[in-house]
């Protein structure tokens, strides 16, 4: 099949894409407007092959999506393009209002059109993949305050509570999906996903920050006490569930996807800095370049997934657990150097751009 991927440049679009190409015979068509979150040097695996086409396009072009759409006639769109980082989305929630939601609209409508004019058979074939973030339903309670807080999780039905402009863009993404499930029939799924970790992530994001600075010498930062739990989960089994859930979901369902790994931020980094000890020792302690800074506004306590649906119906389980998924990470990262260094420096944007380097 023909699969159109929004947001394909990205940090998971990649990792769906090198997923598709390198597992499956499917064709891929990646339309990214290339934010500074969209990397094609992410890709360069396989974007020699002549079943991967790239479109460099902004999803709250109507005209252009209607195009692409037309030209590429896909059999199931997976949309991850997105603005995805919350501390923007604080100082500058107006893109997230834009691409998250307006975007989301533009390429749905432009989807339904499309379908409406599909042969039946291909029709009746064709999804609309939304992907999703665990962040819209809010946070759990902490062990800190909450005796029983390991058994509260997320669950498909957790009533929605977004807390930053991010994870309300998200939310307000997910309720149009299932309004055009509802309302046009469009044959939608969705996915919500814990944070992920691994190659090719962008260095504002904890983990790869963590990496490089330490590397550097410089101030590890982490935000408050450091005591806030995420569910971490490697991207690549993110990609390969996000693949199940397109080729294998029953139209309109959601699942929720994580790892089952349940980590303060403050072990998150300590165990960075362990692994760099013994990978590549320095003079001074990784630790002792930890630094703790002003929590983030509004900032969520506790994120836990319960993916068990997934696992049942799908038959799908993260193949790393936290320490395999996190060492392999910080190899990467030690032997991909010139992919940081191009990122850090902003090489990566200025080249396509056609300026001098
Ligand atoms: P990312 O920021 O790394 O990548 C986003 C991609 O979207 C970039 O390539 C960017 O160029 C592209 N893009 C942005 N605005 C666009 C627009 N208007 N038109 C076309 N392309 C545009 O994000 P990510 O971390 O890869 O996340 C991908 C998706 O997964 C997002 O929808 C995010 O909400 C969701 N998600 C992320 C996580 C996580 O931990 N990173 C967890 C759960 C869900």
């Amino acid at each position: 099949m023909k699969v159109l991927v929004t947001g394909g440049a990205g940090f998971i679009g990649s990792a769906v894409i090198r997923h598709i190409i390198t597992n499956t015979n499917d064709e891929v068509v990646n339309l990214d407007k290339l934010t500074y979150a969209g990397n094609l040097e992410s890709l360069a695996d396989v974007s020699d092959s002549e079943r991967y086409i790239f479109e460099q396009a902004d999803i709250c072009n109507r005209a252009e999506v209607d195009r692409i759409l037309s030209q590429n006639q896909p059999d199931a769109i997976m949309h991850l393009a997105a603005e995805s980082h919350v501390d923007r989305s604080i100082d500058g929630p107006a893109e997230f209002i834009e691409t998250n939601i307006v975007g989301t609209y533009t390429l749905l409508e432009a989807t339904r059109n499309y379908w409406d004019t599909l042969p039946e058979a291909k029709k009746t074939a064709f999804r609309f993949h939304h992907i999703s973030t665990d962040e819209v339903y809010g946070d759990l309670p902490h062990p800190n305050d909450t005796a029983d807080a390991e058994e509260h999780l997320f669950l498909e039905e957790t009533p929605y509570a977004p807390s930053s402009p991010y994870s309300a863009s998200k939310a307000s993404s997910d309720h149009l999906v299932r309004a055009w499930h509802r309302t046009y029939g469009l044959p939608v799924l969705l996915t919500n996903c814990s944070n992920n970790y691994g190659p090719y992530h962008f260095p504002e994001k904890l983990i790869p920050l963590v990496i490089l600075n330490a590397l550097e010498g410089k101030p590890l930062p982490v935000y408050g006490k450091g005591d806030q739990i995420r569910d971490w989960l490697f991207v690549e089994d993110h990609a390969r569930a996000l693949y199940k859930v397109a080729t294998e979901g029953k139209p309109g369902a959601t699942y929720n996807i994580g790892g089952h790994n349940e980590r303060q931020n403050i072990e998150v980094v300590h165990t960075i800095c362990d692994i760099l000890q013994e990978l590549r020792p320095q003079k001074y302690s990784y630790r002792d370049l930890i630094t703790f800074v002003t929590d983030r506004p509004g900032h969520d306590m506790r994120y836990a997934i319960d993916a068990s649906k997934i696992q049942k119906e799908l038959g799908w389980a993260p193949r790393e657990t936290f320490e395999t998924g996190i060492r392999k990470t910080v190899q990467w990262y030690l032997n991909n150097v010139d992919w940081c260094q191009r990122v850090q420096d902003g090489i990566y944007q200025r080249e396509r751009l056609g300026a001098a380097v």
